[in-house]
């Protein structure tokens, strides 16, 4: 494209605004005209004149706002693009609805506005120039010089990655290599994908080296998101593709059925609709196969029905009874297909990292396998939320080929919820083990109980009770439901259950199963699972592709730091999701409204306005750039800011130790390993004797041991030199507190945290900000180890804490940590609370450590 030489725009411009899309110098648009005032300016400025060549309007961009009247003028943006109209598409029946095919041409300033109605006009100053010379800016400027050296050569490179096949493209490289270098920012702008604030930056940068350097970024994202894809394209993807495609029996169960029962499937048909009830109930308990004893049963009740007129209310539960018992599947299963080597592929293929976790996995299939039985324990999966212990059920139902069901038994304390109501109720039901068998189809499928340690004990019997009764492999091959009340096989199922904390798992279920704990990830893990897994995963769910959209593994880290902060990974792919469903809304605007541009230029008159007086670009050059070539979307951090809104969390940890009296401690909750800021402070009081105030919910376990620590410092005042006149608590109350707040505490590991925020508290001396404890105490100030160790530190981590102090008994413990994540950390292993506050606070506690040392010794 070239522009002709030096020309100027008329002082006065209609103007057009157009709704979320900005019109760059260069680049052409097509722009639906809806708003009433557009509308009345087409009409008057263009529809219906014969030289129409001379004809410059002024394009405005405007952000559309719920709260605004669509037609509001008043907040005009300040600058514009002057534009020549090359094509106008649409129709006036059944009503106007027409299309303007735009070329950007030179940007400029709005004077003042005219008037507002029946559309707007205003007189407008040029800011750029329009010459086809291509030495416009001054060239003595080292710095433009380079930038646009650099620019042109990222713009090559962009459309170098592009298939230049595609006619579009092919053009665009003609295109920017012969456009002068001042033009590009606008052009390669116009066409990567942006959001309407960052073209809005471009339009708003008057100055050229500032056009340039808003407009790199841009193209750097798009080259950036290129290569992703390029990558992607290369490998990975495929990996996933040969397993979906290969020869697991995911449909086994169809095909089972098929070939089983193609009978009932006749007779689901319809085809012996006028046959007698009866009879066809019959024909369905013969053809169900079940056992001797239900068979017996069903019969029973099937006479019963045959006697019972149908209006009594009987009639319909016998019925509801029979149909439910002709269902079951009472020998119907689907073939188990485990090959110990696909199912590690398979493993891999769906859950990044646990590798642990998988190897006891596949011993315990194996060994299934080798034996043919299921007897044995219960494998129990105990972590956080979203460490993937149900997706990892379901992907060993995959690979075995079994069904998969999922049993949530969070907030089940009733019995019958497992075992059913007796029939003789109105409105009783099986429990959820028969109706799971129901919905399933077969007898041998995997079944999952979610959040077995979530399980309440109410006033209708335990729960928990019954649900030994079916994990027991002794009794559950005759498992009675009281609905059903004839025993059903449960021997073929393979049970496995999940829970958060192992400590709230009834005790007798607990002896039943073997507990397979699944720590939390760190961000490193998380990252990679984001990558391979759940990014894949929200692309599909959300009708994307990689085509389309590409979230670098930059902003992968900023959302698992910045975003979220938890054991697993679930709110890191709800943040995933979110982005998705932003992006799917862009998408889906573009696909409409292309569509709407097709239809309206197929269905309407076509108008073309050539205009040669002032460019000579052509109609096929502007609707060319009006298509930009299919680039995917670059989610970056401003982008991420934009969706997800301003960051979470922060790290926070070195201001709040910025003063005497706070330590950091490690805790343990089901939902994880968790950081906890503990605070202590005292007050002057002459009155009575001092007390110790604890608040933050605590356990006993927690005040206790915060009595020990309290008598351990007051006991070694003078060797850590506190400087009291006396006891510790003459005149003084002491209130130590443990955020948050709300959330209740318990556990003896607080002791070493407590003690040290009690010894930062009397001598003035704060804490080392880079560091965190946890620990048990004695009376005699001996530190002994606690649990959790994994999910303490990964928690720290997290929060960005890399100096770590431990009980030495907890040393063997750390052999459970990733390497990389233990590089990065230094730990100190105490066997006392010398030790703890040596390390603990600057210049330790030297006259302390010589004083122990000969306690020890004596
Ligand atoms: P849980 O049952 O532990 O609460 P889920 O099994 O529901 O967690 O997992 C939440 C999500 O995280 C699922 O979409 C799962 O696929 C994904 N996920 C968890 N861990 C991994 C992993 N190691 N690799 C891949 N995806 C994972």
């Amino acid at each position: 494209m070239k522009m002709a030489s030096s020309i100027t725009i008329p002082r006065r411009l209609p103007l057009l605004l157009v709704t979320d899309n900005v019109l760059l110098p260069g680049s052409s648009m097509r722009i639906p005209v809806r708003s009433i005032r557009n509308m009345n300016m087409i009409k008057s400025r263009l529809l219906g004149r014969n030289t129409l060549s001379s004809t410059v309007i002024g394009v405005i961009p405007k952000q559309q706002k719920a709260e605004l009247d669509d037609e509001e003028v008043t907040s005009l943006h300040p600058i514009g693009t002057a534009a020549v109209v090359v094509q106008i598409t649409g129709t006036n029946w059944p009503r106007p609805a027409y299309t303007l095919l735009v070329t950007g041409l030179c940007r400029f300033k709005v004077d003042k506005l005219l008037q507002e109605s029946p559309y707007p006009v205003a007189t407008v100053t040029q800011l750029d120039k329009l010459v086809a010379d291509d030495k416009v800016y001054d060239t003595s400027d080292e710095e433009l010089n380079s930038l646009a050296e650099n620019f042109r050569e990222q713009a090559a490179k962009l459309v170098e990655m592009l298939d230049v096949s595609i006619p579009v493209v092919a053009k665009l490289k003609r295109m920017l290599e012969s456009l002068p270098s001042q033009h590009l920012p606008d052009v390669c702008a116009a066409i990567v994908k942006s959001s309407y604030n960052e073209k809005l930056q471009v339009l708003d940068a008057i100055d050229l080296t500032e056009r340039f350097n808003k407009a790199l970024p841009l193209l750097m994202r798009q080259i950036e998101g290129l290569k992703l894809l390029q990558k992607a394209r290369k490998d990975g993807k495929v990996e996933i593709i040969t397993r979906r495609e290969s020869n697991r029996p995911i449909n086994m169960r169809q095909a089972f059925r098929k070939l089983n029962t193609p009978n009932l499937q006749d007779e689901d048909d319809g085809e012996i609709e006028d046959l007698d009830e009866i009879v066809d109930m019959e024909q369905k308990i013969k053809a169900s196969k079940m056992s001797e004893e239900a068979h017996k049963a069903a019969m029973k009740e099937l006479k019963r029905l045959k006697k019972m007129p149908q209006h009594m209310p009987e009639h319909a539960m016998i019925r509801n009874y029979l149909e439910l018992m002709v269902e079951l599947p009472w020998s119907k299963g689907t073939k188990d297909a485990l090959d110990i080597v696909q199912a590690r592929k398979d493993m891999d293929v769906d859950h990044y990292g646990l590798d642990k976790l998988k190897k006891r996995v596949l011993e315990y299939l194996a060994v299934r396998q080798l034996k043919n039985t299921l007897k044995g324990p219960i494998l129990c999966f105990v972590g956080a939320p979203g460490v993937g212990k149900t997706s990892l059920g379901k992907s060993i139902a995959n690979t075995l080929g079994r069904e998969f069901h999922r049993i949530a038994l969070g907030g089940v304390c009733d019995q019958s919820d497992i075992r059913g109501h007796r029939k003789t109720y109105i409105g009783s039901m099986p429990g959820r083990i028969i109706q799971g068998l129901k919905t399933v189809g077969v007898n041998n499928p995997v079944f999952l109980f979610d959040e077995i340690d979530k399980l309440s004990r109410g006033v209708h019997g335990d729960p928990a009770a019954a649900l030994l009764e079916v994990l027991d492999p002794e009794q559950n091959h005759s498992f009675v439901d009281h609905y059903l009340n004839v025993p059903f096989d449960l021997s073929q199922v393979l049970f496995i259950a999940t829970a958060n904390n192992m400590a709230t798992i009834p005790a007798a279920l607990l002896d039943r199963m073997e507990v397979i704990q699944i720590p939390g990830y760190t961000v490193e893990e998380k990252i990679h699972i984001a990558l391979r897994h759940l990014i894949p995963k929200q692309l599909e769910e959300h009708g994307l592709s990689e085509e389309k959209l590409q979230i670098p593994e930059d902003t992968v880290k900023i959302i698992v730091t910045n975003y979220t902060r938890e054991a697993g990974v679930r709110k890191l792919e709800r943040r995933l999701a979110a982005i998705c469903r932003a992006v799917a809304v862009r998408v889906a605007e573009g696909i409409s409204k292309s569509r709407h541009e097709k239809l309206e230029a197929s269905e309407g008159d076509k108008k073309e306005i050539l205009n040669d007086s002032l460019t000579d670009i052509d109609s096929h050059t502007a609707s060319t750039l009006a298509h930009p070539p299919e680039m995917p979307i670059v989610i970056d951090d401003a982008a991420l800011e934009d969706i997800l809104g301003p960051a979470m969390y922060e790290p926070e940890s070195k201001e709040r130790l910025q003063q005497p009296g706070v330590a950091v401690g490690l805790a343990w909750t089901a939902m994880g390993g968790e950081i906890m800021f503990v605070e202590a402070s005292r007050v002057e009081n002459t009155e009575r004797e001092g007390k110790l105030t604890l608040t933050g919910q605590l356990g006993d376990v927690m005040k206790e041991s915060a009595n020990l620590a309290l008598n351990w410092v007051r006991a070694h005042s003078k060797q850590l030199s506190l400087n009291l006149t006396g006891d510790l608590l003459n005149n003084t109350d002491i209130h130590i507190h443990f955020p948050a707040g709300a959330v209740g505490k318990d556990g003896p590991s607080a002791g070493v945290t407590i003690t040290t925020v009690l010894v930062s508290l009397f001598s003035g001396r704060c804490v080392r900000s880079d560091t965190a404890m946890t620990g048990e105490i004695t009376l005699r100030g001996l530190v002994l180890p606690v649990g959790g160790i994994k999910d303490k530190v990964l928690a720290a981590h997290r929060a960005g804490i890399n100096r770590i102090i431990l009980p030495k008994r907890n040393e063997k413990d750390l052999h459970e940590i990733p390497d990389n994540i233990r590089k990065d950390m230094c730990f100190i292993f105490a066997t006392k609370l010398a030790d703890v506050l040596n390390s603990a606070f600057e210049d330790g506690f030297p006259a302390l450590s010589a004083q122990v040392l000969t306690e020890s010794k004596l």
